[in-house]
């Protein structure tokens, strides 16, 4: 065995350091014969990690999760959660192993995490384990939304581990190694909270403020600052998900991170037509997690972390109760401002000075356009690229063709677009320009990630390839990729994704 020079990565590890009581030391499980599949090199780069290493006989073991590398304290973290509403007191990584965490070449610290790793305390008589399917499935749609400008836990590698899983079929197992900010979660308040420990639940707050917002440190009142940027972070995230039509399945308490970055991609996917009502994911039968109630979800979410956090927000409960509640009702304004702002970029409008209040024709002019969209429903990513293109042709026949059961509804509505951007003085040519660098051409398109997906299981990476490579850069309309840009066949729907266990 070769000694290397320098360790893979370049460890120091925090959590494992400040937050006994929050995890349990654990290793993966062992394979003998681990084989990458993919490996993102750009991240590694980011990450101060030598590809060639990465790609060795040590760096894949270490992916694996078979083989502990230099530096790295291995850990499952703590976590309650709150599923489907229903609370469970001990989830926790019951697949999953933090490595540690490096500094990249930003100077953020990153945790290195394994998903598929084997079983672990926290278990509870799960295998532990992960299927390959799953594990793309994650690695392409988060490196998607990274490379739509998405707050997003990134993907770095998936390795085979040669082993069987056993689902509804046999499936070939895989490891995914995922790069976030950390995996702080709701749920690691809700667990700390439940422990009745006030200085656990004090040393947790003040971990995350330090690694995570470290403004609220300097607030009177740090705690409920943090509760404050926790509760901003996630409306803007939340609003960023609506604008592309992102689902992502489950958002329990346990999958909602506190640096505001997406986390656990399970049964995510992006919404062709649109409908407010848009399920994807086969256990959701109550429409719960549905597009449209996102928003809803986000503060319901957040309104169990209030809860973890009233123990620091203030000495009596009631004034705990009370600050908690005033914090939560920023949610709505915060989100709405930033929906509305990307709503209005989406439409050319982007450098228009609005105030804090709204104004009311430009507001009316967006709510009418959603209207029109749930009426119809439209494939929602084409839309913008078409009514970007009617601006430069001067002909709207490819926006108007999305419209066909009302399209005089269309057209009054794309009269009134126009008599906007002229009254707000942005030239049509300008505002082409402005929508086509925030309205993705290509998202990942459900029927061709499942064809990548598909190939990949049975050993045919190609597809899974040029997936990558089209996501790659989405806003970038390229010769050849037509068929990228086009929702799946309407025999279709409705597409149903399933939970990546
Ligand atoms: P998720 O739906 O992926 O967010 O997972 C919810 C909880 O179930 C977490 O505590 C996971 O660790 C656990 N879990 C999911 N799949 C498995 C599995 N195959 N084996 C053990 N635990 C699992
Ligand atoms: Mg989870």
């Amino acid at each position: 065995m070769s000694v290397a020079a320098k360790p893979l990565f370049a460890f120091d590890n925090t959590f494992v350091r400040e937050l006994p009581g929050l995890y349990e030391p654990w290793q993966g499980a062992e394979h003998e014969a681990p084989a990458l599949v993919v490996l993102n090199g750009a991240l590694a780069k980011q990450l101060g990690v030598d590809v060639e290493e990465l790609q060795s006989w040590e760096g894949v073991a270490a992916l694996a999760g078979s083989a502990v590398p230099e530096g790295a304290e291995p850990v499952a973290q703590a976590y309650a959660g709150h599923q489907f509403g229903g609370y469970s007191p001990r989830l926790g990584d019951g697949r999953a192993l933090l490595l540690g965490e490096v500094i990249d070449t930003r100077g953020v610290r990153q945790d290195v995490h394994l998903k598929g790793s084997g079983a672990t305390p926290f278990s509870r008589g799960g295998d532990g384990k992960a299927a390959i399917g799953p594990m793309l499935r994650e690695f392409a749609i988060s490196e998607a939304m990274h490379n739509l400008g998405i707050p997003t836990a990134r993907a770095l590698a998936v390795v085979a581990t040669g082993e069987s899983v056993a689902r509804e079929t046999l499936l070939p197992g895989a490891v995914l190694t995922r790069i976030a900010e950390s995996h702080l979660r709701v749920g690691t308040f809700e667990y700390t909270a439940a422990l009745r420990d006030e200085a656990l639940l004090r040393k947790l707050a003040d971990y995350a403020i330090a690694r995570h917002h470290p403004a609220a440190a300097d607030a009177p009142n740090r705690y409920l600052a943090l509760f404050e940027h926790v509760i901003a972070a996630q409306a803007d995230l939340i609003a960023r998900w609506m604008l592309v039509g992102f689902v992502h399945g489950v958002m329990n308490t346990d999958n909602m991170a506190i640096s505001g970055q997406t986390i656990d991609y399970g049964p995510c996917a992006f919404m062709d037509r649109y409908d407010l009502e848009t399920v994807f994911s086969s256990i959701d039968h109550g429409g719960r997690y549905a597009y449209g109630n996102q928003p809803s979800i986000a503060q319901w979410d957040l309104a169990r972390l209030g809860e973890a956090l009233l123990p620091l927000l203030a000495d009596a409960q009631p004034a705990a109760v009370e600050a908690g509640m005033e914090a939560l009702r920023g949610f709505v304004p915060r989100y709405q401002a930033a929906f509305g702002a990307g709503l209005r970029a989406k439409l050319g409008l982007g450098g228009v000075v609005v105030e804090a209040a709204g104004d009311p024709a430009l507001d009316a002019l967006a709510d009418d356009l959603l209207s029109l969209l749930q009426l119809q429903q439209p494939d929602f990513t084409s839309v913008f690229r078409a009514l970007s293109a009617s601006l430069r042709s001067d002909e709207s026949q490819g926006a108007r063709a999305l419209f066909p059961d009302d399209v005089a509804a269309f057209d009054a509505w794309a009269a009134r677009w126009r008599e906007a951007l002229a009254t707000h003085g942005v030239e049509p040519a300008a505002a082409a320009a402005a929508m086509d660098r925030v309205n993705p051409v290509y998202i990942p398109r459900n029927h061709l990630v499942e064809a990548a997906l598909t190939a990949a299981t049975v050993g045919d990476l190609q597809p899974f390839g040029e997936l990558l490579e089209v996501l790659e850069q989405p806003f970038t309309e390229r010769p050849g990729l037509e068929a990228w840009a086009q929702p799946g066949p309407a025999e279709d729907r409705p597409y149903r994704t399933f939970c990546g266990t």
